[in-house]
């Protein structure tokens, strides 16, 4: 069976929370019946972005409340 683990790919500091915050990746690994096939990433979040979401604010892209601002682009 099919195995999905979120993995930090990257960690960097944001201004808007002031710390340091992880940038994940969801990842799929094939099952062990089909050993060729590379794992593939499905998705992408910050570890925070739920608790930023909770503050009302526009905060990036990555919580969904402001395309216009990626502080893991840098
Ligand atoms: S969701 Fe965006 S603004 Fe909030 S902590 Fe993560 S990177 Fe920073």
């Amino acid at each position: 069976m099919a195995q999905r683990t979120w993995e930090t790919i990257k960690i960097s500091y944001c201004q808007r929370v002031g710390k340091e915050v992880s940038f994940e990746a969801q990842v799929v690994y094939p099952d062990s019946i089909l050993p060729d096939q590379p794992p593939r990433i499905l998705a992408h979040r910050c570890a925070y972005g739920t608790q930023c979401n909770l503050e009302g604010t526009p905060s990036c892209v990555w919580s969904g409340t402001n395309p216009a601002y990626d502080p893991f682009k840098a």
